[in-house]
């Protein structure tokens, strides 16, 4: 079973998902996040950020 990163474009912040196996990361300091490298927005072309594994993101609050 192959397993997919959701990945979130510091542009516009669509979250992608991507196996793991076509991703590139590479950790900076600067940053709170893995960026990928080798793969950028499909929408804007923006760096991209690892956030975690599919079905595993923080959840998030509403309301
Ligand atoms: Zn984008």
């Amino acid at each position: 079973m192959a397993e997919r990163m959701e990945c979130m474009c510091a542009e516009c912040g669509i979250s992608h998902y991507i196996l793991i196996s076509d991703l590139t990361i590479e950790n900076t300091p600067d940053f709170d996040y893995p960026l990928v490298v080798n793969i950028t927005c499909s929408q804007c072309g923006g760096t991209l950020f690892v956030i975690g594994k599919e079905g595993e993101q923080p959840n998030y609050l509403t309301g």
